[in-house]
């Protein structure tokens, strides 16, 4: 079986760590972590020992070799990801309102990720890549798209399958365009991985089983919906399967989606139940969250063994 694949931004995450008066004042900072959702997913695949590689870009500098230090050691093939002398990798500064939301200050404007390229090396990733896993935050960036686009067919033709984390904010399916390539990637998708209100971004439908029905209906295999603290639930032909969230106490919630969608994936590809993969999945989210960083605490099926056996999931 071939690697699991993904495309996209390769960052580092900077917080704050009050929830005071944002960066309008000096304060401690904790960080830079290595980040950027596909990076985070990849590296969750890697740790669980799944043959893994990701096309990305890095700046020549100490926040790309942070990240390409941190993939290596978990296992991910980063021959694919460029390193340009010319540009920085992107940071994002996060804090947490009163209110217990985040803000984010992004730097990621004319950073690294806008290199992003069809190189050799990424074609050779994707030409034997088994699976591929697509970031819908990284569809609106033309080189990405079009990577996405050529290795879609070809994939398919060779018994290959997708996954799909739409990870989109509205104004994403507003133009034509957008909403194009996303329903096209949603045809050939296999694993479909929304989060919450993100299902009503690709249905007419405002009730949620019409819309998993429409999903479904649309060529979608299966769907995974992520609620956060309180679990997911798979949906497929044969029915639908929850399983409640596990009970910890949140301190950073970034990182959570990636994990919890790359543990799925792994354990249905090797065999595991569906209530066995969301169990491992919500375990895998579970842990994100409990630590500051979004890959601080990402998990190894030992790991994951051991956090089941010690907590007990919400009722
Ligand atoms: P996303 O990060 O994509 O918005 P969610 O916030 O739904 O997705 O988180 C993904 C998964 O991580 C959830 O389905 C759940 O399994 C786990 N998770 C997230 N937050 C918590 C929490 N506070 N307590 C327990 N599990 C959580």
């Amino acid at each position: 079986e071939g690697k699991i694949v993904t495309i996209g931004e390769i960052l580092v995450e900077i917080m704050a760590t009050t929830a005071g008066n944002g960066f309008l004042e000096p304060q401690p900072l904790i960080g830079p972590f290595p980040s950027g959702a596909p990076a985070i997913f990849i590296d969750q695949v890697g740790k669980l020992g799944h043959p893994a590689g990701i096309v990305a870009a890095v700046g020549d500098d100490d926040f790309g070799t942070l990240n390409l230090e941190r993939l290596k050691q978990d296992g991910v093939d980063v021959s694919a990801v460029a390193i340009h002398p010319g540009a920085a990798t992107g940071s994002a500064f996060v804090r947490y309102r009163p209110d217990g939301g985040r803000a984010f200050v992004y730097n990621m404007r004319d950073s690294a990720v806008g290199r992003i390229a069809a190189t050799p090396e990424a074609g050779t990733l994707l030409a034997a890549a088994g699976h591929l896993h697509v970031m819908g935050s990284g569809l609106p960036v033309p080189a990405i798209a079009g990577m996405v686009r050529s290795t879609l067919p070809a994939l398919k033709a060779r018994g290959g399958t997708v996954s799909f984390d739409p990870n989109i904010r509205r104004e994403m399916m507003r133009d034509e365009s957008g909403r194009a390539i996303f329903h096209s990637v949603l045809s050939v998708t296999d694993l479909f991985l929304p989060s919450g209100e993100e299902l009503s971004l690709f249905s007419d439908e405002i009730d949620e089983a019409k819309a998993i029905a429409a999903l479904l209906d649309a060529g979608v295999k299966e769907i995974v919906l992520k609620r956060g603290e309180a679990g997911a639930s798979h949906f497929d032909r044969n029915g639908r399967t929850d399983m409640p969230g596990f009970v910890v106490a949140e301190v950073d919630p970034t990182g959570a989606g990636d994990c919890f969608g790359a543990t799925f994936l792994v354990a249905r590809r090797l065999g595991k139940s569906v209530l066995e993969a969301l169990r491992y999945a919500n375990a895998a989210g579970a842990r994100t969250v409990t630590v500051q960083g979004p890959m601080e605490g990402s998990s190894s099926f030992a790991d994951l063994d051991r956090f089941i056996a010690q907590t007990s999931v919400r009722t």
